[in-house]
């Protein structure tokens, strides 16, 4: 695709050059012309353009492939054993595959048979089992390599990854080479009734707004999902599925990785059932060691708002929300935190959150189960003690 200028309709009016976002517009000769290195074709000075100059054409003369494409895959992706983020899209995939009446196929690169077992008890009913040495560690080439083989082989219609440092870092990677759409970051993931199309729903707009957004003419439509977001599906021993060995040569890898460091704060926030939280209302720092004092009672973990972290407070693996992690422990405590968008979006999956906070109108409160109109650092005294 190119962007084309009709420079037999252009009135020279500079309203396009103006509104690029990247500068590829400038006017010569009275005329819009467009520098093609820098142009992104994203489209904003065809709407911009008041005599319809400016047009991006489909390459119409291309057949449309995507009815050949069926079936909804996921990336499993590995981490001392299957990270937990497989199983939950394995079960979103299998509810998508039901709706349209296709199957669920599962992509588990260095795995085992048993790893295998727990996604068809998720709801895969295929699992091609990857068993190249390259695949052993969680790299981009092979993996891409990888998998935009099997995509040009299978045709899935759907592809989901899950928004792991690696997933995140991994699906732009398969996207561009096979010259579709991702989206990233999706909470919600639903199919169109009408047009049968995956309906990718995300924050935009800094989370003022929920966007979503379709993918009609490329295949596979993908997406990722943030671990913790999609429920965990409950496991049925009793479904039946097929594991298929792949052995066909992949790309080395590019890098070679000496050593993996775990750090274990975001991961601790995922995988914890009790969180209490913190935000701006605690107050004084000081005040942090009444959160973690009472988590540890409870058997839980301390997670914290994002001005926090940019306060130096605490690190960013401990932040809850859009920007950070996506929880869903069993108890929330959540205290002196406003519950802007962007944090509560990373709380939709709690059970049950009791707010503490001295604003009875707080937006936190309309996320509570349980509301405390209190002082923070006071509240969690208070319950301190009376664990005690
Ligand atoms: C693109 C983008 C992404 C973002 N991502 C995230 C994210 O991932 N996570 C996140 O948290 N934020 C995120 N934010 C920031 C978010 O918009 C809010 O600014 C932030 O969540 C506010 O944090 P807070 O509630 O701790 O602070 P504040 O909004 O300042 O709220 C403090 C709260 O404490 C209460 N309070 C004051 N004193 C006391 C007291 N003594 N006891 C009890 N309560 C008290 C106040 O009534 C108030 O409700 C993002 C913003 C943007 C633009
Ligand atoms: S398509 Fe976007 S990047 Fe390209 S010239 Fe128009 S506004 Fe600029
Ligand atoms: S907005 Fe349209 S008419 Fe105006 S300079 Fe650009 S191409 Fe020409």
């Amino acid at each position: 695709m190119a962007l084309v200028i009709d420079t037999s309709l252009c009135v020279g009016c500079g309203a396009c050059v103006g509104g690029c976002p990247n500068g590829a517009l400038a006017l010569e000769n009275g005329v819009a012309a467009v520098d093609e290195n820098v142009c992104v074709l994203c489209g904003v000075c065809v709407q911009n353009c008041p005599v319809g100059a400016i047009d991006i054409p489909r390459e119409t003369n291309a057949p449309d492939t995507t009815a050949q494409h069926r079936d909804v895959w996921v990336f499993a992706q590995r981490s001392e054993g299957l990270a937990e983020v497989s199983l939950e899209l394995t079960g979103l995939a299998r509810r998508l595959a039901d709706s349209k009446g296709q199957s669920v196929t599962a992509l588990l690169g260095g795995g085992t048979e048993d790893e295998a077992a727990q996604l068809i008890a998720a709801g895969a009913d295929r699992v091609i089992l990857g068993t190249q040495p390259a695949l052993a560690q969680m790299l981009e080439a092979p993996y891409t390599d990888w998998i935009c083989r099997l995509a040009a082989e299978y045709k899935p219609e759907i592809l989901l990854f899950g928004a792991t440092p690696f997933g995140r870092s991994l699906a732009p990677c398969v996207a561009a080479r096979l010259q579709t759409g991702l989206t990233a970051d999706c909470s919600v993931l639903d199919i169109d009734g009408e047009t049968g199309l995956l309906r990718q729903t995300r924050p935009a707009f800094g989370g003022n707004l929920m966007a979503t957004i379709v993918t009609p003419h490329h295949r596979p439509q993908m997406a990722t999902v943030r671990p913790g977001v999609m429920p965990l599906p409950a496991a049925d021993a009793a479904r039946q599925g097929q594991i298929v060995t792949d052995d066909a040569a992949v790309a080395p890898g590019l890098v070679e990785l000496l050593q993996e460091v775990r750090d274990g704060g975001g991961s601790a926030l995922q995988k914890a059932e009790v969180i209490v939280s913190v935000g701006r209302g605690i107050g004084q720092r000081k005040n942090m060691k009444l959160a973690e004092e009472l988590a540890a009672k409870l058997g839980g973990v301390m997670g914290v708002s994002r001005p926090l972290v940019e306060m130096g407070w605490a690190t960013q693996d401990r932040q809850i929300g859009q920007t950070g992690t996506a929880v869903a422990p069993r108890l929330l405590i959540a205290c002196g935190i406003s519950g802007a968008i962007q944090h509560l979006a990373g709380i939709a999956g709690a059970k049950t959150v009791v707010a503490v906070n001295t604003d009875p109108n707080a937006p936190i409160f309309g996320a509570a189960d349980y509301k405390v109109v209190a002082d923070a650092a006071e509240t969690l005294r208070a319950l301190i003690d009376a664990l005690e």
